[in-house]
């Protein structure tokens, strides 16, 4: 692929985005806004990242971020005139969670909000007018005249650009850099390595609903850190219901080699254990994400490196959930304007 927008135009910018979640998606758009010429690559089929539905008999069930907030009035507005409205809502269910002693105690009142009719159709509609290009997993970046040239692991190459952010989760972004020579960006990602954990997330069909006080759920239990059920969300239709079980960090990340259908079992007898239900499912899915959640407290919003013309985003440099990756990613292309 060649690109020579950039020589009649100094204004506008080449720039290629590695990874199409929030933050990937987020950040190509706003550019795209300035008039840059932006290309996203993804390496999965489709977009969305943790942002993520699996499908599921009758449906889809949310395997990554489960709900998310709209603190931030820009997030609303970017969603509404990127996204539209049909496409999220308000999960209008019961959550609470369990003190040590057994007791539950629900939220704090927030709107929660959901994508619909399942979480990717966020993302699906975000991505509709980008220039993404799927199955495609960048291995390395070259630099050559000042211009970026990007290598994926098929060996076809992609170029030039004049910057590239990366918007992977930090070990996988490390990589990249590390597969690149730039050591030196490698290693200022160290320390965001170590803050992502693992979790094993199962979905289970009911026939009958199992019966449970709360639609969303964070019991105190070893196994499990979160239980919902996907069918109360709206515009699923679904025949019987889907509960979606997540494991803690702990858990995971003791059991990131185990067997998936051990894994499965033990975290349906912490179901069964938390809720009192003794239905058995007649369906599973399990999905293990190897770097899900970041337990990191230091959040820089973004980081740009300017002499090198490369950024990076996402939710770990900014709080760790969907609104964050759009928060980082609003951050990076304020930085790379000035
Ligand atoms: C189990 C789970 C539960 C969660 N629950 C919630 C919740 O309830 N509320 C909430 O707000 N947040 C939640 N989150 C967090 C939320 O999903 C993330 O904060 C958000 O989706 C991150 O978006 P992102 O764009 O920063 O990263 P990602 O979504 O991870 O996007 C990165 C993208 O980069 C791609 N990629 C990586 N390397 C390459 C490469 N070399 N070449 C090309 N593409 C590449 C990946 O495939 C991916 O699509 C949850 C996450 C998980 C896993």
């Amino acid at each position: 692929m060649t690109n020579h927008q950039n020589s009649q135009c100094p204004d506008i910018r080449r720039i290629a985005v590695v990874g199409s979640g929030v933050a990937g998606l987020s950040a190509a758009i706003l550019l795209e806004q300035q008039n840059h010429s932006v290309t996203v690559f993804e390496k999965s089929r489709g977009s969305g990242g943790r942002l993520a539905s699996k499908r599921v008999a009758g449906g889809s069930a949310d395997m990554g971020a489960q709900y998310f907030t709209i603190r931030n009035p820009e997030f609303r507005t970017f969603l509404e005139q990127n996204a539209g409205n049909d496409c999220f809502g308000p999960w209008q269910g019961c959550f609470g969670f369990q003190h040590p002693d057994g007791h539950w105690q629900a939220f704090p009142v927030e709107t929660r909000y959901v994508g619909i009719p399942r979480m990717t159709a966020i993302s699906r509609a975000l991505a509709s007018d980008i220039d993404v290009r799927a199955e495609v997993r960048i291995d390395t970046m070259a630099r050559k005249d000042n211009e970026w040239y990007l290598t994926d692991t098929s060996s076809r190459h992609y170029g030039p650009f004049d910057q590239v952010i990366v918007t992977a989760p930090p070990a996988q972004a490390r990589d990249l850099f590390t597969n690149s020579g730039l050591m030196n960006l490698a290693s200022a990602l160290d320390g965001s390595v170590s803050a992502i954990q693992p979790c094993w997330a199962v979905a289970v069909h009911f026939e009958s609903a199992p019966g449970a006080e709360f639609e969303g759920m964070r019991p105190h239990n070893s196994v499990l850190s979160w239980i919902a059920n996907n069918s109360s969300k709206p515009g699923r239709e679904d025949h019987g219901q889907w509960w979606v079980l997540h494991a803690t960090s702990q858990w995971s990340t003791e059991h990131v080699e185990t067997p998936m259908d051990q894994v499965v079992d033990a975290m349906l007898d912490a179901f069964r254990e938390v809720t009192g239900c003794a239905a058995m499912p007649d369906e599973t899915v399990a999905h293990r994400w190897l770097y899900a959640r970041s337990d990191s407290n230091d959040y820089p919003g973004c980081l740009w490196f300017p002499a090198e013309g490369i950024g990076l985003a996402g939710d770990w440099l900014s709080g760790g959930r969907v609104e964050g990756a759009f928060d980082s990613a609003s951050a990076l292309v304020t930085t790379m304007s000035q």
